[in-house]
């Protein structure tokens, strides 16, 4: 019966107390940024560039890139838009980029690792990314995937900056950077966390084999509490931090990842207005209670059977 729903959303996500959770949009090209728009996202949380251009041999130019961002830009002027430069690797090959013969390419050198090997590849696109935002009237933001510590979001962020991209920050998705987010929170302006890997690479599971489904689970208690260590770091060095995974469409998982103290959620633009009703129908006491019980679950089967029996019936 859920599947009939309609659900509708006012632009404003929040619980029903009013406590504010931004819903906002994954998009990969600006096909996908106007269908998000329209849908009324409050801006987008996860712009994949390596989208643009995974059909590729070479590398872009930047005059081709200014034209992509500026296009996925536009469609949330007066909102905001988080660019994450390429994450090329592993389920991402780009030729122009990445090594195939690598033996094992999800712990290769992929996403900001690249930038060693290829440093002009990321100041070219910061130069993009810049160049595009100065005429969008967006609020742009942006962010490296595949981090590993505090020092390397440091690089990055100096790099941003020396782009004139003043709001830069960094994904958290390998262990390592969420079990030091104190640290990472004072290099940088924003944290978004990448649930789809940081899952994976917690429970040391391929997240392309479907074998391994139940482990690689971002219900996980293993990657909640690196989830909850990331948002208290934030809320103590007041930086915002999100979740761009696949977990933020889930509803139940929404209203956890809410009590654990994420500061918004970024999704594929038609999961929103599920979410949206979801947070509405709990407060905010009830999605740090229910977080608890995720939390302290035995595995990822067992938090999700315990949030649903306790979430209050969609009215
Ligand atoms: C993630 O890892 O959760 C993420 C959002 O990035 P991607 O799925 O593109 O690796
Ligand atoms: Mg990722």
């Amino acid at each position: 019966a859920a599947a009939a729903r309609e659900w509708t959303f006012d632009g404003t996500g929040r619980t029903a107390d009013g406590h504010r959770v931004q819903l906002l949009a994954n998009v990969g090209d600006p096909k996908g940024a106007a269908a998000a728009a329209e849908a009324g996202a409050e801006g987008v949380g996860l712009f994949r560039t390596e989208f643009c251009f995974l059909d590729r041999a070479e590398e872009p130019t930047v005059q081709e890139q200014v034209e992509q961002y500026r296009a996925v830009l536009e469609p949330f002027a007066g909102r905001k838009v988080v660019v994450r430069t390429l994450d090329a690797g592993a389920d991402k090959p780009l030729p122009f980029l990445t090594d195939a013969t690598e033996a094992n390419p999800a712990l290769g050198v992929r996403g900001y690792r690249t930038a060693v090997r290829h440093p002009e590849v990321l100041d070219h696109q910061l130069e993009a990314i810049a160049r595009a935002a100065t005429t969008s009237g967006t609020e742009v933001w942006v962010m490296a995937p595949m981090v590993s510590t505090a020092g390397e979001a440091a690089d990055f962020v100096e790099r941003a900056h020396a782009h004139g991209l003043a709001i830069a920050g960094v994904m958290v998705e390998v262990p390592a950077l969420a079990l030091t987010a104190d640290a990472l929170m004072s290099e940088v302006a924003f944290a978004s966390l990448g649930t789809n890997d940081l899952t994976q690479y917690t429970m040391a599971a391929d997240r392309l084999l479907g074998d391994l489904a139940a482990l690689n689970d971002a219900w996980q208690p293993a990657a909640l509490r690196l989830v909850h260590l990331t948002a208290e770091a934030g809320v103590q060095a007041d930086r915002p931090v999100g979740v761009c995974g696949e977990a933020a469409a889930d509803p139940a998982l929404a209203v956890v990842l809410t009590g654990l103290g994420v500061t918004s959620l970024s999704m594929t633009a038609r999961a929103i207005p599920e979410v949206a009703a979801t947070l509405l129908s709990v407060t905010r006491d009830e999605c740090v209670r229910l977080a608890e019980l995720a939390l302290s679950a035995p595995d990822a089967r067992a938090a999700r059977a315990a949030v649903h029996a306790e979430l209050p019936p969609l009215i």
